[in-house]
């Protein structure tokens, strides 16, 4: 009796060795039982078209698309999420019932839900429905649409370059409003929600230097760096007995809809999978 053949998924970017996800559906596979795999793919930007276009015939059910190929994937795929078309960018493909190749972006859902699962439903009521984002890049765009879907009434957002906070405010201009950097002590004192969007904190990149004490002491402040987990602005909203979330927790639930989609197993984001990728990040 012949075997069904194990379900394939990738990642693909350019270059890839540094990503994590393998691990993260390595893991899922393993607690499930699954007979799968899900492999890293480097594929330089003139490959990339034929890669997304042979998918089918290498086999593959989908698979993460990350840098430098989500802008690509989002004009090469048959069919958009609604969220893909918002944030105009897509980090995970997947084909549908009628055989289209599919675009989603999760990292809207992926910040969500880690808050969500951090600090309880109530999250945004708790911090008056407003949010302070802070940068206005490919993530930043995700993070804002996560949430205005999540019901946020007024989310402002600072960038070191205006105009691209102003980009951001076409999405919901009832409700989110570009600042100047100079502006922050203001949104600050009225943010529920502090969100770090920008590179600074990483590894390599000057720490983010602004004033926690103007945020409202119910404040909650999140990074989504994660390398380093703990990064300087965490340290200091902690030391300030502010609620911080890192960046770790995006990066896991981000990849959970891919993996439900190739696998058909919805898989949950529990201490055992965090403490794996804490010990693959390294001491801090
Ligand atoms: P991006 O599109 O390149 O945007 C970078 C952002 O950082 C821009 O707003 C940029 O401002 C700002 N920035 C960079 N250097 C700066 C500096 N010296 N001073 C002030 N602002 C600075 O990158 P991205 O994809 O949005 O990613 C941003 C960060 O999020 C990265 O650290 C990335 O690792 C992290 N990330 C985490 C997850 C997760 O799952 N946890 C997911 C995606 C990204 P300008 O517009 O002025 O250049």
């Amino acid at each position: 009796m012949s075997r069904a053949a194990a379900t394939q998924a990738f990642v693909v970017g350019h270059p890839i060795a540094h990503s994590r996800s393998p691990l993260i559906h390595g893991h899922w596979l393993a607690e499930y039982g699954i007979d799968g795999s899900y492999t890293r793919r480097d594929v330089a930007p003139e490959a990339f078209p034929d890669f997304l276009r042979s998918l089918r015939r290498n086999g593959f059910a989908g698979g993460n698309v990350t840098i430098p190929h989500k802008e690509a994937a989002f004009r090469l795929v048959e069919v958009l999420t609604p969220r893909a078309q918002k944030i105009g960018a897509v980090n995970t493909v997947f084909f549908d019932a009628e055989g289209r190749l599919c675009g989603d972006n999760t990292d809207a859902p992926g910040f969500i839900a880690h808050l969500d699962q951090s600090l309880g439903a109530d999250w945004p009521e708790r911090g008056r429905g407003t949010a302070l984002v802070l940068g206005a890049g490919g993530a930043a765009r995700a993070i804002v649409v996560g949430l205005i879907e999540r019901g946020l009434s007024r989310i402002f957002v600072a960038n070191r370059t205006r105009d691209r906070a102003e980009a951001l405010v076409a999405l919901d201009p009832a409700r989110i409003a570009a600042l100047d950097w100079s502006d922050l002590p203001v949104a600050l004192s009225q943010a529920g929600l502090l969100v770090n969007t920008t590179a600074l904190g990483m590894v390599g990149h000057p720490p983010l230097a602004i004033d926690l004490g103007i945020l409202p002491p119910e404040a909650v402040v999140a990074d989504i760096v994660y390398a380093p987990l703990e990064t300087p602005l965490l340290a200091s909203a902690r030391a300030r007995g502010l609620v911080g979330v890192d960046g770790l927790g995006m990066l896991l639930h981000q990849a959970a809809p891919g993996f439900a989609r190739w696998f058909g197993v919805e898989p949950a984001v529990t201490p055992a999978l965090r403490a794996r990728i804490v010990a693959d990040l390294g001491p801090q």
